[in-house]
């Protein structure tokens, strides 16, 4: 909420001064002058916004985590978007010995449920939920997970994160699962895209109703998914390899993680949808255009947003990696959702265009997933 008076505050002032300028030149102009915010609040307002891969790493230690606060009801709030998929990971530090990864997994699904408690939300299970949470105005959350480490070749596990409220698993992360699950884009391939568990795992997948997150895989695993998957899946953060902005030690970096034009025609005519980092965009208007670039390619029914970011950290904590979502870029006072529609907006984008990419296209693909 504070983020969002001060938004508020800031965007009368602005306006009114604006108005008044104009309404002098001209007297009949005044709604002209002021409908460029009007329009992205009107979008904000009935959009279903989902920012398909936001961090929150909690700490793998109960002690440390009761001490913690997080104003995750506050920030998602100002954010104007309706959901994030909330995502963590159990391989950052590396796991070193069977049965850390799962109960890394279960006491940060335990610390969840109470940060969800302290702060009234609640995780949706089905695409009514997010329906029902847009239409009373509510924020909610979906349940994620970066690699599926914690499954440690036990495939029944699945079962257990589904009972926890999970339903959206990304398959990879950056640390390989043991036992293996498949080829990472980071490393060398050896498995020949999925192994037996990976396959395994989209089966089981498929048949409880979570949707699956390629991200990570390198194209020959995401080739052996779409064979494998009976359900639309998804890539929920990257962009395309040809939009690799102006910082070369980034680009570098980034390289191998970002997705060619024919690998994204290939999912999405699979019936998939991608979502668009922030991270290789050095303003909202650059990532506008990375979205563009994207929606050229594989049309604006398969893109959506994913910012690799973090709606929350621990209040008066130091930030282990990553940037806050509202703060994504330097100088922005608005929230998130609301800084990148108008940034799509000047970009050419439509409100239809800007509804399917907020949330649209991942509901689609979300409802077919859970829907079993
Ligand atoms: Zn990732």
């Amino acid at each position: 909420m504070i983020i969002n008076k001060e938004w508020t505050r800031r965007k009368l002032i602005k306006t009114a001064t604006n108005a008044s300028v104009v309404l002098l030149l001209n007297p009949f102009s005044f709604l002209t002058a002021i409908e460029p915010d009007d329009k992205v609040e009107k979008i904000v307002a009935k959009t279903i916004g989902i920012d398909t891969h936001n961090h929150l790493d909690v700490p793998f230690n109960l002690e440390q985590f009761k001490s913690q606060k997080y104003n995750l009801a506050v920030e998602l709030k100002a954010s104007g978007l309706t959901a994030i998929c909330m995502t963590f990971c159990v391989d950052r530090p590396q796991l070193e010995k069977e049965g850390d990864a799962f109960s890394r997994f279960i006491l940060s699904l335990d610390e969840m449920d109470q940060i969800l408690k302290a702060n009234n939300l609640t995780r949706a299970l089905n695409y009514s939920d997010i329906k029902n949470a847009r239409k009373v105005n509510k924020q909610i959350i979906i349940q994620s997970v970066e690699g599926g480490h914690f499954i440690e070749g036990k495939i029944e596990r699945i079962k257990v994160a589904y009972e926890r409220g999970l339903r959206h698993l990304g398959l990879m992360h950056d640390g390989q699962t043991s036992p293996p699950i498949g080829d990472i884009y980071t490393d060398t391939p050896q498995y020949g895209g999925l192994t037996q568990l990976g396959i395994d795992t989209i089966k089981e997948c498929n048949r409880l109703g979570i949707l699956v997150d390629l991200t990570h895989c390198n194209n020959e695993s995401i080739d052996k998914a779409l064979e494998v998957s009976t359900k639309p899946m998804l890539i929920s953060h990257t962009g395309l390899n040809t939009k690799l902005g102006t910082n070369e030690k980034m680009a570098k970096m980034m390289m191998p993680r970002l997705i060619s034009k024919e690998q994204a025609k290939t999912f999405a005519n699979a019936g998939g949808v991608i979502g668009v980092w922030t991270h290789l965009a050095g303003t909202p208007l650059e990532y506008a255009k990375n979205v563009r670039a994207l929606v050229d390619v594989v049309g604006v029914e398969h893109v959506c947003i994913g910012t690799d970011t973090k709606m929350t950290t621990p209040i008066g904590s130091s930030d282990r990696f990553g940037k806050n979502t509202n703060q994504s870029w330097d100088n922005t006072t608005n929230g998130f959702f609301y800084t990148i529609i108008d940034a799509l907006l000047k970009k050419g984008f439509t409100e239809k265009d800007i509804m399917q990419i907020g949330g649209e296209n991942y509901c689609r693909i979300f409802e077919k997933a859970t829907t079993v």
